[in-house]
């Protein structure tokens, strides 16, 4: 009797013993399990600038692409105080939008290798665009062009010229209105104007855009991301729509240059003084070991739709 009375102790001490380590890894699996999920959901801010997203699909912490917003650079020694002072709010105020709309809206890409995107705004047109277009081939770079509608219309031997030499043609609205002063469907139609423009030059539809002035807000982003609309901006402004001066726009780059920059400066009208510093631009960056690259590369994001 005493014997089987030590023998139940015994065994229930191991069954015991069996279902506790049971628990046990039941929790810890389901730790790990309940701990993914929510890891993917949440970007991480480690500083006011700089957003770590986890990689999907790996758990290695080497792996996370860090995403950092770049405050946009390049001053002009033409702008009044009061310009100055209103420039300097649009550009804070676009790096928190930024942040807050990672995957839609860019100001530069995201990588430690010395690459660089070209952009040009307002063209086509029959001076400037076409001495842009012999320069890049010359060096035998591609760049993005961010073309209005309404000259698209005008010149578009331009535009296919553009295409052809392996540039990006993509959309800067029809006729250059402020997008946060429209309604929804204004806006739709300037995309959709444009969109047709270059489809008739191209047979390809822009899936890029970049709003006049710059000039956005949440709503807008909003807008253009349901028309399936990427927002490119810039980091650094040459502010070859401010001045004259070769060396100035030439410093704005060379003395700012960070590796991901999205550079802006315009090929419309009197650009003379952009197509004479954007050799010296090329010559420059090439030098410090950059590469040129367009946006779709640098973004990884398509530029048609
Ligand atoms: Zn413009």
């Amino acid at each position: 009797m005493k014997k089987s009375i030590i023998l139940i102790t015994i065994i229930s001490s191991i069954v015991f013993a069996l279902g506790f380590i049971g628990v046990q890894l039941y929790l810890t699996n389901n730790k790990n399990v309940s701990e993914k999920p929510s890891k993917n959901q949440q970007p991480e801010i480690t500083d006011s600038n700089t957003i770590t997203i986890p990689e999907q699909d790996t758990d290695i912490k080497e792996n996370k692409i860090t995403k950092t917003v770049y405050p946009i650079l390049g001053q002009s020694n033409k702008l009044s105080q009061k310009e100055k002072a209103n420039m300097d709010v649009w550009r804070s105020n676009i790096v928190e939008l930024t942040k807050k709309n990672i995957d839609t809206l860019f100001v530069n890409g995201f990588t430690n290798e010395k690459k660089v995107c070209l952009t040009f705004d307002d063209g086509p047109d029959l001076v400037s665009t076409p001495k842009a277009l012999n320069i890049l081939k010359e060096n035998n770079i591609k760049a993005s062009f961010f073309f209005v509608g309404q000259s698209i219309k005008l010149y578009p031997n331009v535009v296919r010229e553009t295409f052809n030499n392996g540039n990006l043609v993509l959309s800067h609205s029809y006729s250059h209105p402020e997008f946060t002063k429209l309604r929804e469907e204004n806006i739709n139609t300037q995309l959709q104007m444009t969109e047709n423009e270059i489809y008739k030059i191209i047979e390809k539809r822009p899936a890029i855009v970049r709003p006049p002035f710059g000039d956005i807000n949440q709503a807008t982003i909003g807008m253009l991301s349901k028309a399936n609309y990427k927002t490119v901006l810039w980091s650094i402004d040459t502010l070859d729509w401010s001045q004259k001066e070769k060396d100035n726009i030439v410093n704005n780059v060379v003395n700012n240059v960070r590796p991901g920059e999205i550079i802006l400066m315009h090929t419309a009208g009197d650009k003379n003084t952009s197509m004479d510093a954007l050799p010296v631009i090329i010559t420059k960056l090439k030098e410090m070991g950059y590469t040129f690259v367009t946006l779709d590369d640098l973004l990884k994001v398509n530029a048609y739709k």
